[in-house]
């Protein structure tokens, strides 16, 4: 199988009959340029698919035979088909692409064609792209068109319940909450696609993105350049007001956290306690004093204002629990492990926050 260019020479013209004799093949026309591939790219598609191109293995009833009569192929550029084809050349080990998006096209168009013969080799190198450690440059810096690009590969290569997925989804997450990727993209695509953590914590940091605007009784889809429809803006409004209350009520009101020790038998004073025991059980009269240190340190640390606004709850519970963390009055008052349990009890609320997002919006 030779690649062609459009205005090819006598010469090659010989060249492509010449290799006609030895091996079938089709002309192809993608864009203005055309290829000359092998009828077994053809012969991997599904019938209907071959039909659609009007594909047949016998050249008597079958487009592509005369250069003048190609096979169109359409829906991606020429450069993307020549890469392609250039990696199916070589199947079933081609070399590994230049970059991760190369490699993506070659998946992308393998999908698209149906070709087998390629999906070993691209599934290896997609999922070490993936789920390589370090974090892969690609997807610690890269734009929304690599997660875009690598969810619709990973999903169709490995399906949404894949470690694939999961690991992509995390990473996508993580990047939303830092605000380096779009919170509107990453909202339509989880919502389309059915990816429920990916479409809540789109619609989480979309709404904290436009929060300005909501207070201010302002349209919230103008930045979405009209591809918010009634219900996403319904859905955000609904995790707005939802969110607002929660963060409200959490902010107002330390969380509880248990007693270090109260599992364990309470009727040792802390005198009569085992002395080999680096840190001490805490007595429920001491304790007192850590949660009344507790509540109120907590309170002042919340009213304390913050770059980061209230309605991102996840976002300043962190902030919040960094800094109690290092709260010296919190150190000389609380039991050390109770404080440990307090700060504990922050930590998993924002993951349970972040677990059950999807109840705040409303699906
Ligand atoms: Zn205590």
């Amino acid at each position: 199988m030779t690649e062609k260019i459009p205005n090819a020479s006598v010469h090659q013209l010989a060249e492509w009959l010449a290799a006609a004799k030895k091996e079938d093949y089709r002309f192809v026309r993608v864009d203005k340029r055309t290829f000359n591939v092998t009828v077994d790219f053809f012969l991997e598609m599904p019938p209907e698919m071959q039909r659609a191109l009007r594909f047949s293995a016998d050249p008597a009833a079958s487009l592509g035979v005369r250069i003048n009569e190609p096979i169109q192929l359409q829906g991606h550029s020429d450069e993307k088909f020549s890469m392609f084809l250039t990696a199916y050349k070589a199947r079933p080990s081609p070399p590994l692409p230049a970059s991760p998006s190369n490699l993506l096209v070659i998946g992308e168009l393998a999908a698209r064609y149906r070709t087998q013969s390629l999906t070993p080799w691209f599934r290896r190198h997609f999922e070490a792209f993936i789920l390589s450690r370090p974090t892969n440059p690609a997807l610690r810096s890269g734009p929304d068109e690599i997660f875009l690009g690598s969810m619709n590969m990973a999903k169709y290569f490995f399906g949404t319940n894949s470690d694939v997925c999961r690991s992509l989804t995390d990473r996508w997450i993580k990047r939303l909450h830092r605000k380096e990727l779009d919170p509107l993209i990453a909202m339509l695509f989880g919502y389309a696609h059915g990816l429920h953590s990916l479409r809540a914590h789109g619609y989480y940091t979309y709404m904290v993105s436009v929060e300005q605007k909501i207070m201010q009784n302002e349209p919230i889809d103008v930045g979405g350049g009209g591809r918010l429809e009634a219900f996403h803006v319904r859905h955000v409004m609904a995790g707005y007001h939802s969110l607002r209350a929660y963060s409200a009520r959490m902010f107002l009101n330390a969380p509880e956290f248990e007693r270090y020790g109260a599992q364990a038998p309470t009727s040792v004073s802390n005198a009569d306690h085992d002395r080999n025991r680096p840190i001490r059980t805490c007595h429920p009269d001491e304790h007192k004093l850590c949660v009344t240190a507790w509540e109120a340190r907590w309170i002042m640390a919340s009213q304390t204002p913050s770059t980061v606004p209230a309605i991102d709850i996840m976002q300043r519970l962190s902030v919040l629990e960094r800094c109690l963390r290092k709260d010296k009055v919190l150190q000389k008052s609380m039991n050390p492990e109770c404080m440990n349990l307090a700060l504990k009890v922050v930590v998993d609320k924002i993951q349970k926050i972040s677990r059950q997002l999807q109840h705040h919006f409303d699906f």
